[in-house]
């Protein structure tokens, strides 16, 4: 997998902890992901691809490392 530093600024963490802004379900994503991240439980998008970098559209919990 190649990725482009230039589009992907701090922090570098690959998998982030989300809480879902609908249901409140907390899951972990892939915070470079190609593909739509959807909550587990009630189905909501949770993360987009942009490119290199993922657009997280949801509550950060943390960065995991
Ligand atoms: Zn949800």
């Amino acid at each position: 997998m190649v990725e482009v530093e230039q589009l992907v600024p701090k922090p570098r963490s690959r998998f982030v902890k989300v809480r879902c802004p609908d249901c409140g379900n907390v899951q972990v994503v892939f915070s470079h992901s190609s593909l739509t991240a959807k909550c587990f439980k009630c189905g909501r998008v949770l993360v987009q691809p942009r490119g290199g970098k993922a657009l997280i559209i949801a509550e950060i919990v943390e960065f995991l490392t």
